[in-house]
This record gives structure tokens, sequence and C-alpha cells, in this order.
């Protein structure tokens, strides 16, 4: 008989628990296809728990001095990078991207670490002497309270990273729920924290699924809320923790949009857009789904994708580093996939290459496809796929493409393909999505720069990472002074005298 996975532990105050939960989920290995571990769904007395905990570690832990803060940054840093291998394999074994790109997930994450030791330097405030007569005024910036996070499953060691270690280097305290198909990486990180020597209550880990959601974004306690995840949630979470009075940000889903246009190196720009389609098996909220060819380009393109692409060496991930592309995270997502790519066909488009027939065994494998003539009316254009499939739709004119792009409803990521600086500064100044990348197949930013989605992928006013992350997990306080002149300091005696 196979053995019953392990349950999935919580981290309340400093202690690690199995909970006694009615209903659980479970953690696959998309390789495999095998469960490996079971997430408990936990419910509102876990959240009260979890929010008490980090309510009570607060007082202390904002008063800490920031750069005692950052040193637990510091040795978290150490932490990551000495377990980076175990936490990269993690990743693949519960998510299924290659090792590859799950070195590179962790690599980003290490980078947020690094940029929250940088914090105190961050959380200085600005000062304006004698701004009227007698009057001095400055700026401090402070925590916001006890911050959630709320993280999806296509990044189970980044996206948490990029909130937490900003949230606790600001002073406040946290509790974190990851997705529950992906709790493996968030309990390895979060033990690794209390190595780092985290205070007990500052950081704690609940797992759940949409009652968790809930009692987390209204509780009373909570003051700011992260969350990652698809549009419909996003917006979700962002307007029922903007009516409890909460700060929200709320990054959704996108369909990113690869312009080519005719004098684009071909050679260059189908790697390019065959890593932005096909990396993490599509799952990236920053993979590129639309090429938008232009003018000539569409025929050739199309031809020297489907060689490319089929080229890839899309095989379960975990223990083997010669594969190309891994699984997707789920089987019903494989069929959801599969059946995105059946409905384009229905609507009238061209299935150029098709990853449906790959052999998969028990994994959750489909291989790289290429839909072409896809239109804007067709739900391949429309709706975010999240998996390895490339649409390509024919545009006439630069102009065209611009428009195509606003007509989109997300607004993520964009990117053109092209060696003319006049198309590239149109593109960069027009096109309607937040991040743009110019002959870059994902324009990510690291950890130093905000993650500036647009439209239905971001609801909110300060974006993930960067100086609004700061800015985010702190509120500002404006102080002005005056210091009245006493009749001892200007009168009696000379020792008080300054001119
Ligand atoms: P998801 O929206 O299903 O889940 C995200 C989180 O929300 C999980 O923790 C989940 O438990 C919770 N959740 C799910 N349903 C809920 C409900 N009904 N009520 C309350 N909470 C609920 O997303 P996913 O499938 O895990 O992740 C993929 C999506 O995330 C894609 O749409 C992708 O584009 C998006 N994403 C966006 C970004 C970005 O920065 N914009 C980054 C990564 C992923």
């Amino acid at each position: 008989m196979p053995e019953t996975p392990a349950d999935v532990p919580v981290l309340i105050a400093g202690r690690w628990e199995t909970l006694a939960a009615d209903r659980h989920t479970s953690v696959f290995n998309p390789s495999t296809g095998h469960a490996i571990a079971q997430t408990p769904l936990g419910d509102t007395g876990l959240v009260d728990r979890a929010v008490a905990a980090a309510k009570a570690a607060l007082p202390a832990w904002s008063e800490t001095p920031a750069v005692e803060r950052a040193r637990v940054m510091f040795a978290y840093r150490q932490l990551v990078e000495t377990h980076f291998d175990e936490l990269a394999a993690l990743v693949t074994r519960e998510h299924g991207k290659t090792l590859a790109e799950a070195r590179a997930e962790v690599q980003r994450g290490l980078e947020m670490v690094e940029f929250a030791t940088s914090v105190p330097t961050m959380l200085m405030g600005q000062t304006f002497p004698q701004i009227a007569n007698s009057v001095d005024g400055e700026t401090n910036r402070h925590p916001v309270g006890v911050c959630v996070g709320i993280t999806p499953y296509n990044f189970p060691n980044m996206v948490p990273l990029w909130m937490y270690p900003i949230a606790i280097a600001c002073g406040n305290t946290f509790v974190l729920k990851p997705s529950e198909k992906v709790p493996l990486s968030a309990v390895r990180l979060a033990e690794l924290l209390v190595e780092a020597g985290l205070p007990e209550g500052v950081f704690n880990l609940v797992h759940g699924d949409k009652a968790v959601v809930d009692a987390l974004i209204t509780h009373d306690d909570v003051n700011a809320i992260s969350f990652v995840g698809s549009t419909a949630i996003a917006k979700y979470v962002y307007e029922t923790g903007c009516a409890h009075g909460k700060r929200v940000q709320a990054a959704g889903g996108a369909k990113n949009h690869l312009i080519i246009m005719p004098d684009a190196d071909l050679d260059q720009s189908v790697k390019a857009l065959a890593a932005s389609a096909y990396g993490c098996a599509g799952q990236r909220c920053m993979a590129g789904s639309v090429a938008l060819a232009v003018g000539s380009v569409g025929d050739a393109l199309v031809e020297n994708l489907v060689d490319y692409a089929g080229s890839i060496n899309a095989a379960p991930s975990d223990g083997n580093e010669t594969a190309g592309m891994g699984p997707v995270i789920s089987a019903e997502h494989k069929d959801r996939v599969a059946s995105a790519i059946a409905t384009a066909e229905t609507e009238g488009a061209d299935v150029a290459l098709d990853g449906r027939g790959v052999e998969s065994g028990d994994s959750f494998l489909l291989g790289p496809s290429v839909i072409d003539r896809v239109t804007t009316d067709m739900s391949a254009w429309k709706n975010e796929i999240f998996g390895p499939v490339l649409s390509v739709v024919r545009a006439d004119t630069l102009d065209d493409a611009l428009a195509i792009g606003k007509a989109c409803p997300y607004g993520n990521g964009a990117s053109i393909f092209t060696r003319s600086g006049y198309a590239a500064r149109q593109f960069k100044r027009h096109f309607n999505a937040g991040m743009i990348g110019i002959n870059v197949g994902v324009p990510a930013p690291m950890a130093w720069l905000p993650f500036t989605g647009w439209n239905q992928s971001f609801f909110g006013d300060l974006h993930i990472q960067g100086t609004e992350g700061v800015h985010f997990y702190t509120r500002q306080k404006m102080t002005l002074t005056r210091w009245f002149e006493s009749a001892e300091e200007s009168h009696a005696d000379p020792v008080w005298k300054t001119k």
C-alpha cells in the first residue's frame, strides 16, 4: 500500500503544528502525478490564532531598530544561499518547472531578501529645516502593522519572498497563506527564517483556501494585504479588503503580447519568444502568450517557431536536468489547457504545433503548442490560458498592433522585437501595459524595481517590489517642530545667546 502523504504544518507564534483540519487537499509532484503531501485547509479559528500571534509580536518588533531587523535579513540571505539547491529542487518537485527554471526563481527570491537588507536606508525620511519661521519639517516612515500575504501556485518560492522580507524589514509582522497546491517551499522558507533568528510571532504561516482567505482579508486586526493570483480573485480580494479598511495590493492574471516587426532578427526573436511562451510551461504571469506578427513576417515567424518549439525537450522535470520544459501543475489544469487548444481549433484558428499528443505517462505534461491565425474575437486571444501555448495574431501595421494591445483588458507585460528605434519608442510610449520589453522576451523586473502591472493585471496603488514595495508596507508621518525662545534664553543668561 502506498504511504499516506504527510500533512503540511502551520507555524503560529514560533511553534510548528499539525492542524486537526476537517478538509485537506493533495500536493502533487507534477512529474510523477503522485501526491507527495496533504495541505490542511484551515478555518477562521486558525486565522484568529495567527493574526493574534502577529499582533502580539508587533510592538516589540516595530520598535526594534531597523538595522537590527535588517541583520535578521542578512542571516536569512546567507541561509537561503546555503540551501539554494535544496530550495530549487523543492520548487521542481511540487511545481514541475525545470531545475534551471527553479534555480532562476530562487535567485529572484534571494534578490528580494538582499533588497530587504537595504530597507533601513529606504526608511530614512526627508527633512526641511526652516520650512517656515522657526519651524522645521520632517517625514518618517512607520510600519503599517499586521500584514497578510496570499500567493499563487506558479512561483512557490519567489512570490512569498516578494512580500514578507520587505514587510518584516519595515517593522511589520506577517501572516503568509501560500497556494494550497505548493505549500512545501513556503514551509522550508519559514524554517530558514526561524533559523535566521526572527522573534516568535513576527512571521506566521497558515494553509487553506477561500475560507482562510476570507477570514484574513476581513479580520479586524489585519492592516495590509498583498495578493498575487488570477484576476477574478485579485479583484475580489482588493474590493473586499478595501471595503474592510485594509491597504491592498493585488496582482492578477495577464495576456502578454510580443510584437515582431518585419525588421526583427528572426533567429533571436524566435528563441526569445519560445523562452517567453514555454518557460515554466507557460505558467508565468509574464509569459508571452500572444505573438503579434506585423506586416510580412507572419509566415516565416510561424515556420521558425514551429521548428524551434518542436525541438524543446518536454519531459518530467523532477531529477531530470535534461528536461527543457516540465509539466503543468495538475491533471485538471492539463485538461483545461488542452481544451483551450480544442476551442481555438473550433473557432477557426490553425493549430500549427500541437502539444496535446506528447507522451506523458502519469505526469501532467503537455508539449509546446503554436496556434496560428488567432483573431481578437477568439477565446485564445481573450482568455489567459496559462499553459505552453503561443497564439499568433497577424497585424498589418504597428498601429494595428498597438490597437490590439489597447483592446486587451489585461496589462502586465509586452515586448517588441525590432531594429528600429522609432518603432521601439512608439511601442514603449503607447502600448497599453505596465512592463515593457525591447528585444526582451520577459520584461519582469528584479527586486529593485516595481512590478508595475496595469489594468486588470493589478488592483491597487503601490506595486510589489522596489521603492513602491517599501512604501506599501509603511505609512508616512510628517512632523513640524517649533521651539519657542524662552525668556531665559533671550534675556537673562548670556550662556544661551547664539548671535
Ligand atoms: P488563484 O487566483 O487560483 O489562487 C491564488 C491564491 O488565491 C491562492 O492562495 C488561493 O488559495 C487563493 N484563492 C483561490 N480561489 C479563491 C477564492 N475563490 N477566494 C479567495 N481566495 C482564493 O491563482 P493560481 O492559479 O494559484 O495562480 C495563477 C494565476 O496567478 C494566473 O492568473 C497568473 O497570471 C497569476 N499571477 C499573477 C502574477 C502577477 O504578478 N500579476 C504573478 C504570478 C501569478
